[in-house]
């Protein structure tokens, strides 16, 4: 749910990425909420990755303004410590779940703790067996993540970036990898975060969860946010020609 009025914890303001001679995002501007959820679709190759990871400095860009959090990322990815900043704050998920293999499942979750924000092992693994419990998997802490499903890895993933108390979770299209039986589950944690007001940007193809838990949808076509709203209103009534032809292919 959006708070009105509330300054933007991010704010994107054309924005444009160059793989050397692709252009990939073209004058974007996305300014996101404190509460609210934004969900981002668009066929394979629109840009919808470029644009979330320059959220938090995963991608450079090379023109226009890009703060979170009041912290301004700089164009070509000139040295800034705000990017330091932007990432103890900003949580990800990405569709492989990226763990650390070697490591059981409650160090994963309290590594970036303790590391980054010098948390106990105590507070941090009190943290961590709150948070695997809160994603349902508090039986698996001394597991490794290869003795888990797809299913229960990503609710590590997440819990990890929760650990971090994130003020923005970025999502990547975190059910692609999943097995049909366990994309509901993970959808299930995402969907408790969002009714508890975490400002969330996802990525997703799963389209009745974004009708479901969507504030605004926002269509990506080769680069150019072409049509946003709620999602009633871009699901049931898309204005724009391309966001139909991309709806009546996956709806
Ligand atoms: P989406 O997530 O919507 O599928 P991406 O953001 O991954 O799209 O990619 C947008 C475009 O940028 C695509 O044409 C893709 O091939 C290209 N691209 C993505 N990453 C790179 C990279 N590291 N180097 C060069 N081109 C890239
Ligand atoms: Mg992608």
């Amino acid at each position: 749910m959006q708070k009105d009025g509330a300054k933007p914890i991010v704010r994107m303001e054309k924005l444009n990425k160059h793989f050397g001679t692709l252009h990939v995002l073209k004058d974007v501007d996305l300014a996101v909420t404190p509460g609210e959820v934004v969900v981002i679709i668009g066929a394979s190759g629109s840009g919808k990755s470029t644009l979330i990871r320059c959220i938090n400095g995963l991608e450079e860009f090379q023109s226009g303004h890009l703060d979170v959090d009041g912290k301004e990322l700089l164009p070509n990815g000139k040295a800034s410590k705000a990017l330091q900043q932007i990432r103890t704050e900003v949580g990800m998920v990405f569709q492989q779940f990226n763990l650390f293999p070697h490591m059981t499942v409650l160090d994963n979750v309290t590594l970036a703790p303790m590391k980054v924000r010098g948390a106990s092992r105590d507070e941090a693994q009190q943290t961590a067996r709150r948070l695997l419990e809160r994603v349902g998997i508090s039986d698996q802490a001394e597991k490794h993540p290869t003795q888990l499903s797809g299913g229960q890895q990503q609710r590590v993933a997440l819990a990890r970036a929760l650990a971090m108390e994130p003020r923005l979770m970025l999502f990547d299209e975190p059910t692609s990898a999943l097995d049909p039986e366990m994309i509901g589950e993970v959808l299930d944690a995402m969907r408790e975060l969002a009714r508890e007001g975490m400002t969330m940007v996802i990525v997703t193809h799963e389209m009745t969860f974004a009708r479901e838990v969507a504030d605004r949808v926002i269509y990506i076509h080769k680069g150019e946010i072409v049509e946003q709203g709620k999602p009633e209103a871009v699901f049931d009534n898309p204005q724009n020609e391309r966001t139909q032809s991309f709806l009546a292919r996956v709806l």
